[in-house]
């Protein structure tokens, strides 16, 4: 029986060092000086007051989340167009408690870490796994779902989840995530054992499963409720092996140091933890 790799141990155990540095029992308030906080918000934290971010996003009357909309059921788009899902529900209630409007932009998830740097969002939500690689460039809220890297075949295929036998096979993969790091053979960051597949990368989750469909590639590996979501609305053309890669964990995404922000989305995260982020993922399950 193959071990499962745990991509957010090694990075939840990073994220609490962090916390334990960053939090406020170590900051001066009273100088009101920061050295750590070199980007972002810059005008509110020279004026000395506790909630930088928090105050900026008031001014702006909006607060504005990056994702990749192709990511069934925490990111698609509805009928009229617009991103619907379990994350744009849990962002609401994140600019609600703030008294903002949400807007949304939608874009590649694999610039979605750079456009947040950049300043060109507030936070990103897009069943991003907490890793170690990305927590050197942003910082995560608290998890609020598990997920696994899966295993997605056509119908008749006797491929197993099995990374020898993976080893080798064209996989469709959305780019830049932690699928593609596994598909790709990174056993540093995923433990994979996959050696020398044709990784087929594409910009979205739903354009990897519909060229597998399609029959391009042997199979797909891909974030698990995004490949159930998939599987169905591919009626019947594609298989979900049952087997776990990885074991990951979802977390919002923030510029670093933006301690204001983090504890009021890790506020409203409190909120829907567990049955309310099913309830929440079964809705949104719900495709044809
Ligand atoms: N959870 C995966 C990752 O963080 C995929 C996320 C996504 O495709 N939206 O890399």
């Amino acid at each position: 029986m193959k071990k499962k790799f745990s991509l957010a141990l090694a990075a939840m155990m990073l994220a609490g060092v962090l916390t334990a540095c960053g939090g406020n029992g170590g900051g001066n308030a009273a100088t009101g000086s920061n050295p750590s906080s070199g980007s972002g918000a810059a005008s509110s934290a020279a004026s000395g007051s506790e909630t930088p971010t928090i105050d900026a996003i008031k001014a702006k009357g909006e607060i504005v989340m990056l994702t990749n909309a192709q990511f069934p059921p925490f990111e698609y788009l509805g009928d009229d167009g617009s991103v619907q899902g379990v994350d744009p529900d849990i962002a609401q209630a994140v600019a609600d408690k703030i008294g903002v409007e949400l807007k949304i932009v939608d874009m590649d998830f694999d610039g979605i870490i750079d456009a947040l740097k950049a300043g060109k969002g507030d936070f990103a939500a897009a069943g991003m796994t907490i890793t170690e690689e990305r927590l050197k460039e942003v910082d995560f809220s608290d998890e609020y779902v598990t997920s696994s890297q899966m295993v997605v075949v056509p119908a008749g295929s006797d491929l197993k989840a099995d990374d020898a036998m993976l080893s080798g096979k064209n996989i469709t993969v959305q780019e830049g995530t932690t699928g593609d790091w596994y598909a790709s053979g990174d056993t540093e960051t995923t433990g994979s054992e996959i050696k020398d597949a044709q990784v087929l990368r594409y910009k979205s989750a739903v354009e990897a499963g519909m060229m597998l469909a399609q029959g391009k590639a042997d199979a797909m590996i891909v974030d698990q409720k995004p490949a159930e979501a998939i599987v169905a609305a591919q009626g019947g053309k594609l298989v979900l092996l049952p087997e776990k890669l990885t074991d990951e964990h979802y977390a919002f995404a923030i510029q670093k140091g933006q301690e204001d922000l983090q504890a009021v989305i890790n506020e409203v995260l409190k909120e829907y933890n567990g049955e309310k982020v099913d309830e929440l993922i079964t809705q949104h399950m719900g495709i044809e």
